[in-house]
């Protein structure tokens, strides 16, 4: 992971799209990375990988599984125009992956390709400074939770800090932080919030289940509490 620190967004855009780390250590990757956002963004989104359809439409989370993420964070309050076009949009690695080797559904990125693209993670989230990180999917719910823990201890809970420090290891450090799981009746002056939500993908039948469904209506509540709150 090479931590070039330029400080202009526009400078890692340009790294980030001319950037073929995967291909040259021998991933079949589409390159060309895909994300949304500018300086000033408020709301930093994380998902996996790009599918097929987000490198055809140029944008993260643009079919199936972006309708059911945009349900979600329409109940919290957030039109998807709107979102798309104030807040960050962005995955742990950033070029569409390709198929797994099942033909079943897109190939979940290595441990090398996400160590790759970690710095430019970093860099984005040093440079848009958000208020509010909402990871998306166990890929980027386990870069600020630990992954002893599973999914429905994660889900429904927003943590709020001071400020999100990555470790040498690449993962952000949310000890300091506290948990809250439910509706939060006097809002801390903390800098960041965490917000994390399952992956929205049909394929993924977890939040389906009625007591996910109960979670992952708790943690829409506090999005949209948050997003009151701090007029995000
Ligand atoms: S996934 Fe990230 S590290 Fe890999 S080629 Fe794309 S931008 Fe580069």
């Amino acid at each position: 992971m090479h931590l070039n620190q330029s400080n202009s967004l526009k400078q890692l855009h340009s790294e980030m799209l001319q950037c073929r780390q995967c291909l040259q250590a021998g991933y079949q990757i589409v390159p060309g990375a895909i994300f949304t956002g500018r300086q000033g963004a408020r709301v930093l989104l994380i998902g996996q990988a790009p599918g097929v359809t987000e490198v055809e439409a140029k944008r993260p989370f643009n079919a199936g599984s972006g309708r059911r993420l945009f349900q979600w964070l329409g109940e919290a309050g957030w039109d998807e125009n709107d979102f798309r076009n104030q807040h960050y949009m962005t995955a742990v690695t950033k070029c569409y992956p390709g198929k797994s080797d099942s033909g079943k559904g897109d190939r979940v990125p290595s441990k090398e390709e996400q160590w790759l693209c970690r710095s430019f993670l970093i860099r984005e989230i040093t440079l848009i400074r958000p208020r509010l990180i909402i990871p998306v999917g166990s890929l980027a719910i386990k870069l600020f939770f630990p992954s002893t823990l599973r999914l429905n201890e994660i889900i429904g809970t927003a943590i709020h800090l001071d400020s999100i420090v990555p470790s040498d290891q690449g993962v952000f450090n949310l000890s300091g932080g506290k948990a809250v799981k439910n509706f939060i009746a006097d809002l801390p002056s903390s800098l960041v919030w965490v917000v994390p939500l399952p992956h929205p993908s049909g394929a993924s039948l977890w939040p389906n289940q009625p007591e996910n469904k109960a979670l992952i209506d708790q943690a829409i509540l506090m999005l949209q509490h948050i997003r009151q709150n701090y007029g995000l």
